[in-house]
Formats: C-alpha cells, sequence, structure tokens
C-alpha cells in the first residue's frame, strides 16, 4: 500500500448552527489517488481547505452526501471562489437529486458578479468550468484506479442520503454520511481502512435541545435519523475495519462533553484503532500511533 493518502476533517459538527469559538459544520477533504476530493461542503469548508494548505485552484471532485444545509450550504461560494483564486480547470459535482437545481440557482444569485469577472477580470466562464453529476445508489465514478460507490442510507425525512466508498490502491475510506443505525453500512464498509461514522452522544442530545430552542422536533429528527457513538462502534466492529472515526459531532460544542465520553461511548463495542474528529484534524491511512 502507498502511503500518501490522506483525510482531514474540516469541519466536524452535526447541524448547521455555529457559536463562538466553536467547531464547523460537516466538511472533509481527502487526498487520494493524487486527487484533492471535497466531502460535503458546510459552511466554513472554504477556509478549512485554505488552512489545511490547498490552493482552492486545485479544486478536483466534490462529493455531497444529501442536502441538508450543514453538508452542502458552502458548495456554490466554495467554487465561486476557487473560480476568483484561479480555477481554470473543470470541476465535476457528484451530489444526490436536486443538487443540479442547487447550483443553477446558486448561478443565478451570482450572474452580477460572475459577468462582470468575465469581462472585467478575463475570466473563464464558469458556468461552463463545472459539470453536475446526479447519482444514486451503486457506482458513482471509477477513473484511474478511483472507485466511488453510493449506498443509500437511513436519513429520514431526506430519502437521497448516501454512504460513500472510495477504493484505490492507497486505501479504501468510507462515509456513512447522516444515518440512523443502519447495519447494512457494515457490509457497505467491508475491510476499509477508515470508517468515518456520523455520532451523536446520548448524555448531551438533551442539552443540546434545551439550548437550541426547538425541543420536541429537534429531538424526534435527532433519535430518528442518527446513530449514538456506541452504535457506530457496533459498525466498525462488524465490518472489520481499520480505524473507525467519529464525526458529525452531536453535540461537538457542549462543555460538559469531553473526548474520554466519546472515547468512552465508542469503546463499548469498538477495541480497535479509534479518532474521534476535531476542525483541521489529518488522518493519515496507516497511521497506527493514536489510541
Ligand atoms: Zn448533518
Ligand atoms: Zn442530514
Amino acid at each position: 500500500m502507498v502511503l500518501s493518502a490522506r483525510l482531514v476533517l474540516l469541519g466536524s459538527k452535526g447541524g448547521p448552527a455555529i457559536r463562538p469559538g466553536g467547531p464547523w459544520p460537516t466538511s472533509s477533504l481527502l487526498e487520494i489517488a493524487g486527487r484533492t476530493i471535497v466531502v460535503d461542503c458546510g459552511l466554513g469548508v472554504t477556509r478549512g481547505l485554505t488552512d489545511a494548505g490547498v490552493p482552492l485552484k486545485a479544486l478536483d471532485l466534490i462529493v455531497v452526501t444529501h442536502l441538508h444545509s450543514d453538508h452542502v450550504l458552502e458548495l456554490g461560494p466554495l467554487i465561486h471562489t476557487a473560480w476568483t483564486a484561479g480555477l481554470a480547470h473543470g470541476v465535476r459535482v457528484f451530489g444526490p437529486a436536486g443538487t443540479r437545481g442547487y447550483w443553477q440557482g446558486f448561478l443565478q444569485s451570482m450572474a452580477f458578479d460572475v459577468d462582470i469577472r468575465i469581462v472585467d477580470e478575463g475570466r473563464p466562464d464558469l458556468r461552463r468550468l463545472v459539470e453536475v453529476v446526479e447519482f444514486s445508489d451503486g457506482q458513482v465514478f471509477s477513473e484511474n484506479g478511483l472507485t466511488v460507490s453510493a449506498l443509500r442510507v437511513d436519513h429520514p425525512p431526506v430519502t437521497d442520503c448516501f454512504a460513500l466508498r472510495f477504493d484505490h490502491a492507497e486505501g479504501t475510506i468510507v462515509f456513512s454520511s447522516d444515518t440512523a443505525y443502519f447495519p447494512p453500512l457494515a457490509d457497505f464498509a467491508s475491510g476499509a481502512d477508515i470508517l468515518v461514522h456520523e455520532a451523536m452522544l446520548a448524555a448531551g442530545v438533551d442539552r443540546l435541545v434545551a439550548r437550541t430552542g426547538n425541543g420536541a422536533g429537534l429531538k424526534e429528527h435527532l433519535l430518528a435519523s442518527h446513530t449514538f457513538a456506541e452504535q457506530a462502534g457496533t459498525i466498525a466492529e462488524a465490518a472489520g475495519v481499520g480505524r473507525l472515526v467519529l464525526h458529525h459531532l452531536i453535540p461537538a460544542d457542549d462543555p460538559e462533553i469531553s473526548q474520554a465520553d466519546w472515547i468512552a461511548a465508542a469503546r463499548k463495542n469498538w477495541p480497535g484503532a479509534l479518532t474521534i474528529a476535531s476542525d483541521g484534524l489529518v488522518v493519515e491511512f496507516a497511521d497506527d500511533s493514536s489510541g
């Protein structure tokens, strides 16, 4: 295995809210097969990529797991900022049904600026630089030894929500996307080097709901459509992955919850290598140095 692949967790919290000094909504950078791939584009993705040392004009592939705002809100602004930073080659965006409509709407909202920069700064037409490919279950993409496949997961009321698997000689990584506990994910993630699984901590959910101010409705949504850290451990164990990364943390910024609480919850069902996400954290594919 060639060890040049790496994962950078750019934004690690679940849900769209941000708080002073707190973590940012979900986005990840995957460098594999010599490609720069962004998985999900929550608020802060552009700043996160820049802080990770990625030149924005190197943007290559973007994959969006579903159209909840904490995964897609900054998709347009990311591509537009890359364009103003000198992006001159085509970018492909893979997303569920509705992604094309999002992109068209974004372009429409920015038509004044896009048109004026083409004339005034001689930039290529942004509308022709971006190809949107809408995907569903099965193979999403296969090129030069890199294969991406998708599995529809259980995230009501969103039906088009997909886990992603990236296979390459450098390694295999699976992202759960947002999902309730979903046993078929274990087969989908079978043998992966890294499983990035969303996670919720029971102890923090009630306090989060009280703070957010949409009591019963929010709690019902969380319990029906997300996975507890213990259950993410069960999926990792059944899949036999090399490392479990807990990501899209709910809650992510409760001062009464520490990394030790996340570890203790996952450890109930997962004895292997474990990483708790934080913004900017780098995960190497064969890194077995941390516990
Ligand atoms: Zn989410
Ligand atoms: Zn979601």
